[in-house]
């Protein structure tokens, strides 16, 4: 992918005025990665022009492009976010700024493999948390598939993990942003890296399959086309092959016999509208014999994700098995794409909810976003569920320390290095007897700033005072700092009475 080619895959899809600053971004961008090399050997910036490419293709707004061009160089260049917005405007730093912080965040959250137990949900619930404009998260998954596309130049330990991640927490991302190409996209990849010999397996048995299953289909599809063509129904129909990855996973429930999946290939109609949708259920199953306990209609009860169509599968006279999948073009566009096809068709709609940063205003189909969120933030804390508290957490601007072993903690904006110490570990934030940020010796009263490497010094002799109260922020500071006075209050007042009682013998 280079400059060129960026920009004729764009043009279509964008006005003179957005190909001319696309054309800036990649000019600016091309300029901060100078001399950086990717793992394969070549020059990094194909990698940015290649996510940007990727969300090109997905027809999202010129913004996103624009981040997606930019995406990696305020991590990994000099360039500034506020260079950024100065040059390319408000929306486009805010996408760069949401997408280093995600990045951030996993490395982070990877580091804490060996502390959480429930690493995916936290890191999904970090993710969404950071990357509170969707955007933000459908760049994360254009970077995410050009990784996968490239990991074979990764060093062999480092695949396997990559691969899992990809597996166990972007691919299903994309399923919740109902981009089910993407998805498949992410487990094929996945799976490859993950499993290399299953893979193998399973796509061999899928080619020996498929030159079968398809001879016989060309049969059923003529006939098909035959009769709605009769009943002047103006249809487009194509087949679907089923992915390596969901075969292999079908083959386990069926005891590997192949003969047993039906849905090798299906064969998709689409039509126009919903109405006609019922019309060719109806024509299908004049056709051939319905297997009824098989019919699954989407439209009427969509899946979690938004995905609609309806499914039927049937038997022939010559007695094959075929699925049939029936949809209209907008509902076949938002199942392949989900929530980038989404932009195309809400964009204006979309933007003024993010403009105003109210995730009340999403359209209906995107209303897991905020029942997701709900439930990550109530998943995600010890305390009983606020909803005042939920909004701050959630809502307003989260900032990252670090450790000084590079482990990354979130906490809330004006949290204190108290805070800190009480997300670590209570039983340190009770020796504290100091900390250094940066290197720099700070006061308790020093507040952190997103980005800050925090040591604590701890002392045995040191112990938790009253007065810690004025410099903490967060719930679960002043709710473990509360636990530890009153537990010395008790500890010393059974100290005074021991030595009362010592006293009185
Ligand atoms: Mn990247």
């Amino acid at each position: 992918m280079n400059k060129q080619q960026l920009l004729t895959s764009a043009a279509p899809h964008y006005t003179q005025d957005q190909l001319l600053e696309l054309e800036h971004a990649i000019d600016v961008a091309t300029n901060a990665h100078e001399g950086q090399k990717r793992k394969s050997g070549e020059a990094y910036i194909i990698h940015p022009l290649s996510v940007a490419a990727t969300l090109v293709e997905w027809e999202l707004d010129i913004d996103t492009v624009l981040a997606g061009v930019l995406h990696d160089t305020v991590e990994d260049t000099d360039l500034t976010l506020e260079t950024i917005e100065s040059l390319f405007g408000q929306d486009v730093a805010f996408l760069v700024d949401g997408v280093t912080k995600v990045s951030r965040a996993r490395s982070g959250m990877r580091s804490l493999d060996s502390y959480l137990p429930a690493t995916k949900d936290n890191l999904t619930k970090l993710m969404i948390a950071v990357g509170r404009d969707v955007r933000v998260l459908i760049i994360k998954l254009a970077d995410r598939l050009h990784n996968m596309r490239t990991l074979e130049h990764m060093p062999p330990e480092k695949r396997k993990k990559i691969a899992r991640e990809t597996m166990e927490v972007f691919a299903p991302l994309a399923d919740r942003l109902n981009m089910g190409r993407v998805r498949v996209q992410l487990e094929e990849l996945s799976f490859r890296y993950m499993m290399p010999k299953d893979f193998a397996r399973t796509k061999t048995l899928m080619d020996a399959n498929l030159k079968r299953s398809q001879r016989k289909l060309t049969q059923v599809e003529r006939e098909v086309k035959t009769k709605l063509t009769e009943e002047k129904i103006e249809f487009k129909m194509d087949g679907r092959i089923k992915s390596a990855y969901s075969l292999f996973k079908k083959l386990d429930r069926v005891q590997g016999d192949i003969t047993r999946v039906h849905d090798l290939i299906a064969l998709r109609i689409i039509v126009d509208d919903l109405s006609t949708c019922y019309l060719v259920l109806g024509v299908l199953h004049e056709l051939y014999t319905p297997l009824f306990d098989r019919i699954k209609d989407y439209v009427a009860q969509p899946k979690r994700n938004g995905y609609q169509s309806l499914h039927t599968t049937v038997q022939t006279s010559s007695g094959q098995i075929v699925e049939f999948q029936v949809r209209t073009q907008e509902m076949h566009d938002y199942a392949e794409r989900g929530l980038a096809a989404s932009f195309h068709y809400n964009e204006s709609k979309l933007t003024d909810a993010y403009k105003k940063g109210t995730l009340a205003e999403l359209p209906e189909n995107l209303s897991w976003i905020r029942e997701l969120q709900t439930a990550a933030a109530q998943a995600g804390s010890d305390q009983e569920f606020d909803a005042e508290n939920f909004r701050m957490n959630l809502f307003n601007d989260r900032i990252f320390v670090y450790s000084p072993k590079g482990d990354i903690w979130d906490l809330p904006r004006g949290a204190y290095v108290l805070d800190f110490a009480f997300r670590i570990h209570s039983d340190v934030a009770a020796r504290a007897s100091g900390f250094k940020v940066n290197g720099v010796m700070k006061p308790f009263s020093y507040k952190l700033e997103h980005g800050d490497t925090v040591e604590i010094l701890t002392s045995n002799t040191a112990s938790p005072k009253p007065e810690w109260k004025d410099y903490i922020v967060t719930n679960h500071a002043k709710e473990k700092l509360r636990l530890q006075l009153s537990r010395q209050k008790r500890a010393l007042f059974s100290n005074m009475s021991a030595r009362l009682k010592r006293r009185k013998h």
